[in-house]
């Protein structure tokens, strides 16, 4: 079982060569899989499943030629795209994955997460991820119309960028301690997320480890996890222009 597990693209209209970039990268990369993992932020604002945009439906039919050739694909929501939903991911078909999601990977008990959970020393962000989270919140934001969504999701986005230019830039990365309970809750060696666009491999104690993927620039090669016969890579792969 070959996989592949990305995040961070935030994909969006205002960057179509990014877009173009991600189809060239499943056409060369994705060859030999059987499997995609997309572990959020996968766009870069997504108001729900019923706003689409000539950059959804294109992207539905990239992933829709992956499912062709017989490759499963999973999508887990990150804080960008948490609103991304059954009824868009069902049309291609790609499953959607809870937050965290416990798998075997290469022979290892691991956990996939976005990440943005594990930042807890931000306790401004955690306290808004609650109120967002929350599917009565969601439901009253969904009876809106489009345009009151966008205007609200462009505040937020304005509003995060403003508070994270002051936060000191370790409170904005994951707490070690809260990587170390959830792994141990879980019983996994492996943990794979995103979301804090530090990709690293830390070794942790007790032969575990932490895989944090990349995010995606079209100017640079972007780091990937890939799993199989070959165990746990974490490698860049170069972005085709
Ligand atoms: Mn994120």
């Amino acid at each position: 079982m070959e996989r592949l597990f990305i995040s961070d693209l935030h994909l969006s209209d205002a960057a179509p060569e990014l877009t173009h970039c991600f189809e060239r990268f499943l056409e060369l990369h994705t060859q030999d899989i059987n499997e995609l993992y997309i572990l959020g932020d996968f766009f870069e604002v997504w108001i729900g499943d019923d706003d689409a945009t000539p950059l959804t439906e294109r992207v539905r039919e990239s992933l829709k030629r992956l499912t062709v050739r017989g490759i499963r694909v999973y999508f887990m929501p990150g804080n960008r795209d948490f609103l991304l939903g059954t009824a868009y991911l069902n049309t291609i078909p790609v499953t959607l994955l809870q937050d965290p999601y416990p798998i075997e990977i290469a022979g290892e008990s691991a956990l996939l997460m976005h990440g943005d959970s594990l930042c807890i020393d931000d306790e401004e962000y955690q306290a808004f991820r609650k109120q967002v989270r929350d599917p009565v919140w969601q439901n009253e934001l969904l009876q809106k119309p489009l345009d009151d969504r966008r205007t609200l999701a462009q505040q937020l986005r304005d509003m995060s960028k403003e508070a994270n230019e002051v936060k000191a830039a370790d409170i904005m990365d994951v707490n070690e301690q809260e990587v170390d309970r959830v792994m141990h809750e879980h019983g996994v060696s492996v943990l794979i997320h995103g979301h804090t666009h530090r990709p690293a491999r830390h070794p942790l104690s007790d032969l575990r480890e932490r895989i944090v993927l990349g995010d995606w620039q079209t100017d640079s090669p972007v780091w990937v996890c890939r799993t199989g016969t070959a165990g746990i890579e974490f490698l860049p792969l170069p972005l085709p222009q």
